[in-house]
C-alpha cells in the first residue's frame, strides 16, 4: 500500500518538476509515482507509509556506511550546535583534506566545493587555465555532472561539430568538448594524434571504472594510453573519482590501476551523507587557484563545518582495518552465485563488479562501452525492478545505474536480496 505517498506524490508534482529534484529519482518507466522516504537507519529504508526497503542506492553511494550511522551522525549533531556555516574558514577543511592526501599520492593540494557537478567543472576549468589551452576530451556514457560543457553528444568527430545533448545549451558552449568511445585505445590515439587536436588538448576527464553506465571497469591498457598520451601532447589527465574515491579501496581507481593522474575528482563519499565534493592535485597545478593564481573559483559553503565533519568520520571509518575486505565479501554473497546461475542456465546477463559496487545487466554477457547497452533487456530489467520493489527492495530506478553495498548491510538482508534475486530468475527466464 502506497495511498500516502501518492498524495504526497502529487503535491509535491504540482510545485517541483516531476515531484523531484534530481531526474533519476523519478523511477520514470518502472513504477507510477516513486518512493517518498521517511526515514532511513542501517541498510534499511522505510516510506510514508511505513514500508520498509533495503536500500542498494544507498544515496548513489554517498552513504558506505549506510544511513544515519551513529558515529557520523554524533559528530555532525555536536558539530552542528558549533554554528553550522561561516563563510569563514575552519581548522576542519584543513582536517579533512589531510586524510584525502594521505590516501591519494596524486593529490598534494585540495579545494572543496558542495557538489561532484562543481568539482569536474572547477577542475577543467582549471586544466584549462593551467595549460592555456581550451580541448577537453571525454568518453561516452562517462557522467561527470550537469555542467554546461559536459552535456555533449557522442561520437563527435574532428570534423564534426561538437553538438549538445540538452536543450539550453548552445552547441558554441560545447565545441571545445569531444566525446571518444569507453575503452577504446584506438579511436583515441587516432582522434588525439589529429593535427587539428594535439596542439590544442588542455584535458583528458574519464571514470576510470565507470559508474553511470552500470559498473564498468576501464582496461589498464585504455589508461595507460590516457596518462601516457596526456603526458606527451601536455594535457591534464583529469580521473572523476567522484564514485569510486573511498568506495573501491582507500586510494580510490588509481590505487587499484597504479596510475598517477594530474587531478582527481571527488563527491559522495567525503561528504558523509552532506552535501561535499572537492578536486585536488599537484601543488604546481593547484596554486594555478585564486587567490594564488588567475583560476577563478568559489563557493558560499564550500568546506562547509558540518559536512566537513561528516567527510572526516567518514574515512576515518573506512580505515579501519579489514573494511574495504569486509564490503566486497558482503557484496558477494549476491554476486557470486548469480555469476554461477547465469553460466549454468546460459542466461544472457551478468554481474560486473569492482569492489562493493556492481551492476547487474540484462541482456548482454558483457558490458565494455556505451555501444553495448543497445543490447540491453530493458523489459526485463523493468520487471526485475518491480518484483524486487514489491517485495522490500530498492535498487537504483535504471538499468544504467550501480548498486552499493554498505557496512549497513546485513548478511541476513545480502541473503533474503539473493534468495529474492534467484526467486526472479526462477519464474522469468
Ligand atoms: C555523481 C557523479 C558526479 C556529479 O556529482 P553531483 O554531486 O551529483 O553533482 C560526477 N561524476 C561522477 C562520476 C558521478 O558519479
Amino acid at each position: 500500500m502506497r495511498n500516502k505517498t501518492k498524495k504526497i506524490f502529487e503535491k509535491l508534482d504540482s510545485i517541483i518538476p516531476g515531484g523531484v529534484n534530481s531526474p533519476a529519482r523519478a523511477c520514470k518507466g518502472l513504477l507510477p509515482f516513486p518512493i517518498i522516504v521517511k526515514k532511513g537507519k542501517g541498510d534499511l529504508i522505510v516510506d510514508l507509509d511505513g514500508n520498509s526497503y533495503i536500500d542498494y542506492c544507498g544515496s548513489w553511494g554517498a552513504l558506505i556506511h549506510g544511513h544515519a550511522n551513529p558515529t557520523i551522525v554524533k559528530a555532525v549533531q555536536k558539530r552542528a550546535a558549533l554554528g553550522t556555516s561561516f563563510g569563514i574558514t575552519t581548522p576542519l577543511e584543513g582536517e579533512l583534506a589531510r586524510l584525502i592526501i594521505d590516501c591519494f599520492p596524486s593529490v598534494e593540494k585540495m579545494r572543496f566545493v558542495s557538489s561532484g557537478t562543481e568539482a569536474t567543472m572547477s577542475a577543467v576549468r582549471l586544466a584549462r587555465g593551467y595549460t592555456g589551452k581550451d580541448i577537453v576530451i571525454k568518453f561516452v556514457g562517462n557522467y561527470h555532472g550537469h555542467a554546461d560543457f559536459f552535456l555533449v553528444q557522442a561520437g563527435s568527430s574532428v570534423s564534426q561539430l561538437s553538438q549538445s545533448s540538452s536543450a539550453g545549451i548552445p552547441n558554441d558552449i560545447v565545441k571545445h568538448t569531444f566525446s571518444l568511445p569507453y575503452n577504446d585505445v584506438k579511436a583515441f590515439l587516432h582522434f588525439v594524434n589529429d593535427k587539428n587536436i594535439k596542439d590544442r588538448l588542455a584535458a583528458v576527464i574519464v571514470e576510470p571504472i565507470a559508474g553511470n553506465i552500470g559498473v564498468v571497469p576501464a582496461s589498464q591498457d585504455f589508461l595507460n594510453t590516457l596518462r601516457s598520451e596526456t603526458k606527451r601532447l601536455k594535457a591534464l589527465l583529469i580521473f572523476d573519482e567522484v564514485i569510486t574515491g573511498f568506495r573501491v579501496g582507500l586510494g580510490g581507481a588509481q590505487a587499484l590501476y597504479k596510475i598517477t593522474p594530474d587531478l582527481t575528482c571527488f563527491g559522495k563519499i567525503i561528504g558523509g551523507g552532506f552535501p561535499a565534493a572537492g578536486f585536488g592535485g599537484r601543488t604546481d597545478i593547484m596554486d594555478t587557484l585564486a587567490p594564488l593564481g588567475t583560476v577563478y573559483q568559489a563557493g558560499t559553503l564550500s568546506g562547509n563545518p558540518v559536512a566537513m565533519e561528516a567527510g572526516i568520520q567518514a574515512i576515518t571509518l573506512a580505515q579501519k582495518n579489514g573494511f574495504y575486505q569486509s564490503l566486497e565479501k558482503k557484496t558477494e554473497i549476491i554476486t557470486k552465485p548469480l555469476q554461477a546461475l547465469f553460466k549454468k542456465r546460459n542466461i544472457p546477463a551478468c554481474v560486473q563488479q569492482v569492489g562493493s559496487m556492481f551492476t547487474l545487466f540484462f541482456g548482454v554477457k558483457e558490458v565494455r562501452h556505451f555501444e553495448d547497452t543497445k543490447k540491453f533487456d530493458l523489459d526485463q530489467f523493468k520487471r526485475f525492478f518491480v518484483y524486487l520493489f514489491d517485495r522490500g527492495i530498492y535498487i537504483p530506478p535504471s538499468q544504467y545505474e550501480a548498486w552499493f553495498v554498505s557496512s549497513g548491510h546485513t548478511k541476513q538482508h545480502l541473503e533474503k536480496t539473493h534468495d529474492l534475486i534467484l526467486q526472479f530468475f526462477d519464474e522469468y527466464s
